[in-house]
């Protein structure tokens, strides 16, 4: 897919050298026609688009790989090919007619072939690249705390390989040069930022969320702020007309706690429409996600999945448990977002 779009997605904790919990680094600055997708050759102008023009950002969690999900690509592959495709399945209509998707990949990827690791120090298959690329998804946050797990040669590698399967990144880096470029993809001037940032398995804001997200969008640069790092879903909030959603919860992951908030993730897609020089946000939507416990893992997309005939009883009780504790958790702000 040619990424023909112009957003910054402000390199989280820009560089290597200073990843940490929490916070978001300094938030690229557009100026003027901002930069083409490359990031190089200076400063371009896009053809003027026209009033009411209209583009859509779709954004998931964490992508933490747990050796459950590893077991479940070996089990979905061919000829010992690891397919991580078939997991996020439910999730790939959502995000491939997306005009920027965006995932959060939390770990370093380890050569193909391994040696693979888990929690504490995580280092995953780098087969989740393609797939990921299948799914959809045009760019992988890289930001967290586990980023520099498999130290700098293990972000390097991770960049590189989220490279080789055609996906941008935006967070970590492999040079200093690197580090001070922000990735800005051409989606025609709307600006997003991501933030790892909260408390862990915290459904609850912390002081730093609370504080930092009305300076990101009291800031004209920016138009949307995402967040990841809490592993279970997080509120949304409107604030100067601009949206934060500031938890997607995983978007994979294998906590082995099926009954638990962690195994609940959210979908958020926001429509901007052009309104002469800038951008405003026509409608938020979100959809709730479910992990399943049982080999192979999948992630579902609840209401699609509640929609279906013929679901067993207990089934449909987890996923409409899942719908009602993400729904309060993201309207817990008084924010409304529609439901997708
Ligand atoms: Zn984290």
């Amino acid at each position: 897919m040619v990424v023909r779009r112009r957003t910054v997605l402000g390199a989280v904790l820009a560089g290597a050298g200073v990843l940490a919990a929490g916070g978001c680094a300094d938030v690229p600055v557009d100026s003027g026609g901002g930069f083409g997708a490359e990031g190089a050759g200076g400063p371009k102008r896009d053809p003027k688009p026209g009033n009411g023009e209209r583009i859509t950002v779709v954004a998931t969690g964490d992508v933490l790989l747990h050796e459950r999900l590893w077991t479940t690509a070996k089990r979905d592959g061919a000829n010992g090919n690891w397919d991580f495709a078939p997991l996020m399945g439910s999730v790939e209509p959502l995000v491939r007619v997306a005009d920027l998707a965006v995932c959060h990949l939390e770990t370093p990827l380890a050569p193909l072939g391994g040696p693979y690791h888990g929690y504490p120090l995580f280092q995953g298959p780098p087969q989740i690249a393609a797939a990921l690329k299948q799914t959809g998804y045009d760019v992988c946050t890289t930001a967290s705390n586990h980023s520099f797990d498999a130290g700098a040669a293990g972000v390097d590698r991770t960049l590189n390989t989220l490279e080789r399967a055609g996906l941008r990144h935006a967070g970590t880096a492999r040079t200093r040069a690197e580090a001070e470029t922000p990735t800005i993809i051409d989606v025609r001037g709307v600006k997003v930022v991501s933030c790892h940032w909260g408390d862990e398995y915290s459904a609850k804001l912390n002081a730093q969320q609370r504080e930092v997200a009305p300076q990101l969008l009291a800031d004209s640069n920016i138009d949307l702020v995402l967040g990841h790092h809490a592993h279970v879903v997080q509120p949304m909030e409107q604030i100067n007309g601009k949206w934060v959603a500031y938890g997607l919860g995983n978007l994979v992951a294998a906590h082995r706690e099926p009954t638990s908030t962690k195994a609940e993730g959210l979908l958020v897609r926001f429509t901007f429409r052009r309104d002469g020089d800038r951008w405003t946000t026509a409608q938020a939507e979100y959809a709730p996600l479910l992990m399943t416990d049982a080999l192979p893992v999948r992630v579902l997309d609840v209401r699609r999945e509640l929609a279906k005939p013929g679901l067993a009883a207990a089934r449909r009780r987890r996923l409409e448990l899942a719908e009602r504790r993400t729904t309060a958790t993201v309207r817990a702000l008084g924010a409304t977002p529609e439901p997708i």
